[in-house]
């Protein structure tokens, strides 16, 4: 890992994200070591590096949390994205602390949330997340099959895990989105698809997985583009789990899924004696 000093710690948002409503991003951390082989952040004008090499290297903003400090009221009551281009909760944020720490400047200042991550090390921060009016946190699970998550996003936490996280999160009474982006191949639709309605997330996403031939989107790495032609996952496999998905519930495709959360609704007092 290195380390970075950063000018800034919010950045205007930009792209998909500005369109789902969002303000401003937030990455304590440049680059990301869970190198998930279709990750678009790679593919972005910020990472100088080859596209080969995502994955292999991050470095952390040392200063984000006192620059946090400074540009808090810059964002207050406005909609944060955190984080657009890399992980807020990699493994070692457990040491650095430093999305900790932008969250504890942040709660006084209000911002609308939402929290994007693979990270079970999210719920060590319920604390503070549940000290948010508007937060979603919005956990990556785009598959079921183990074998096939070593093999699209070998550095990346176990899903079980991630399920476990979600289940926390949703107890300490924050919104929870699942992200299924992008759907890669599954072992058991049938079943993925019964879990994730049983599993009754605010917000549920997908996206479809394909090779776009060269096209900017989720499926642009070679190595995913490899890894998708050598599975028989087809674009009519991905379309038959969405069309299944509706019949139970609300779906939202792609960037439709990613608009911050709304103001939770206050709780009214209780009538006087
Ligand atoms: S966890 Fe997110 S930012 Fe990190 S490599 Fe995977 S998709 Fe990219």
């Amino acid at each position: 890992m290195e380390t970075i000093i950063a000018r800034s710690i919010f950045s205007p948002a930009t792209g998909y994200i500005r369109r789902g409503g969002f303000d401003w991003t937030c990455n304590p951390y440049v680059g990301c070591p869970f190198g998930c082989t279709y990750c678009y952040a790679m593919f972005l004008p910020q990472n100088r590096r080859p596209k080969e090499d995502w994955g292999r290297w991050f470095q952390a903003k040392v200063n984000a949390v006192a620059l946090a400090r400074r540009q808090a009221p810059r964002v207050a009551g406005q909609a944060v994205y955190l984080s657009s281009v890399t992980d807020p909760y990699l493994p070692v944020e457990r040491s650095l602390r430093l999305t900790r720490g932008i969250l504890e400047v942040l709660v006084p200042h209000q911002p609308r949330l939402l929290v994007q991550t693979r990270g079970p090390l999210v719920v060590r921060d319920l604390d503070l997340l549940t000290q948010f009016e508007a937060v979603r946190v919005h956990i990556s699970i785009p598959t079921d099959s183990e074998e096939v998550r070593r093999r699209f996003e070998p550095k990346a936490p176990p899903l079980e895990e991630r399920w476990q996280a979600a289940e926390e999160v949703r107890r300490a009474g924050v919104a929870v989105g699942l992200c299924v982006t992008p759907m890669l191949p599954l072992g058991d639709a049938e079943g993925f698809i019964q879990r994730l309605v049983q599993f009754a997330p605010d917000v549920l996403v997908v996206q479809d997985f394909h090779d776009s031939r060269g096209g900017f989107g989720a499926d642009t790495g070679a190595a995913a583009r490899r890894l998708l032609a050598a599975s028989s996952w087809r674009m009519e496999d991905y379309r038959q789990c969405v069309e299944e998905l509706r019949r139970h519930r609300e779906v939202y495709e792609g960037e439709a899924g990613f608009f911050p959360p709304p103001v939770r609704a206050a709780v009214p007092a209780p009538p006087r004696a």
